[in-house]
């Protein structure tokens, strides 16, 4: 589910934030800009947002690259209009993790799919894609049809293990647990490479899931891991519910060398301090077992989070 702080948590930052300044004045807005960034808990001065997933990849030759069509598709879309008034070609290259309802719920309110000068290209390692994105706007759930979208719309499905090369950058995907099967994508240009790998439950007994995953993560720049849980919660309770936690998303990363990992999918029912405290865990726990390691940097995402790799 999309979640938005209520009144009363903004109500807290506001007092949380007034008392840390203790009646100190500022000279002016930067002054108090750099207290705030500095000396206040992120969930003091900040929100982490909730909006539910859509990424976006800035890197293609000519196109947009999109990752799920979440919450946040709605203001990408608004922010692409804007781009494409500047020139930005019209072309939306989408890359699906899987087509649950939080990765897909965006899609009717992306704009730039009502527009008739709009090219969408939907890949997708489930061949169901189309049924998923057609249904969610059938007449009972939805007022405006798919068909009623005026862009040209085109799904490809493509197959784990084979390698692609879409517009300017290297893209390969591969399976993971989950209900209805998710999948976790890689992207590559002149010598960087992204992972995408959210809604994956990794069990710490697999073996075979540890080799494979270690294996997609191979010292990437920077990885997107489901980090929906704390190890207790995956292992008992929520165990089987589809989702890991920050403890194997740092192991992978460890196993694989890679440099950056992002917490990522993070609980609805976390406030901004339980999230603060998951990260801060994180940390933690990545220098503990780092042993002769190179640091993995660990960074909690944010709705507006901007990542140069
Ligand atoms: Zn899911
Ligand atoms: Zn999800």
């Amino acid at each position: 589910m999309p979640v938005a702080p209520r009144a009363r948590a903004i109500e807290d930052k506001l007092v949380a934030a007034l008392m840390r300044a203790s009646g100190r004045s500022f000279a002016d807005e930067g002054a108090a800009r750099t207290f705030v960034n500095e000396e206040l808990a992120f969930s003091e001065g900040r929100t982490y947002g909730g909006a539910t997933t859509c990424l976006e990849i800035e890197g293609a030759d000519s196109s947009f690259f999109i990752l799920d069509m979440g919450s946040g598709l709605r203001e990408l879309g608004n922010d692409a209009f804007r781009r494409m008034a500047g020139g930005h070609p019209r072309v939306f290259n989408f890359f699906m993790s899987h087509l649950h309802w939080d990765h897909i719920m965006g899609f009717p309110f992306f704009g730039p799919a009502f527009d008739p000068n709009s090219t969408i290209v939907i890949h997708s390692g489930h061949a169901d894609c189309e049924a998923a994105l057609r249904r969610q706007q059938e007449e009972i759930s939805f007022p405006v049809a798919f068909d009623w979208l005026r862009a040209k719309i085109e799904f490809k499905v493509l197959t784990p293990g084979e390698q692609y090369h879409i517009d300017g950058i290297d893209v390969e995907l591969m399976p993971q647990d989950h209900s209805h099967v998710s999948y976790a994508w890689k992207f590559r240009k002149g010598g960087h490479s992204f992972v995408f790998s959210t809604d994956a439950e990794h069990r710490m007994e697999d073996v075979e899931d540890k080799k494979a995953f270690e294996a997609f993560f191979d010292k990437a720049d920077l990885v997107v891991c489901d980090t929906m849980y704390s190890l207790a919660e995956s292992i008992t309770l929520k165990a089987g519910w589809g989702h890991s936690s920050n403890v194997m998303a740092v192991n992978l990363c460890h196993g694989a060398g890679a440099r950056r990992l992002v917490l990522f999918h993070h609980e609805p029912t976390s406030t901004d301090a339980d999230i603060d405290r998951l990260f801060e865990e994180t940390v933690r726990y990545e220098a503990l077992n780092r042993k002769d390691r190179p640091p993995l940097e660990i960074i909690c995402s944010y709705d507006s989070l901007e990542v140069k790799v």
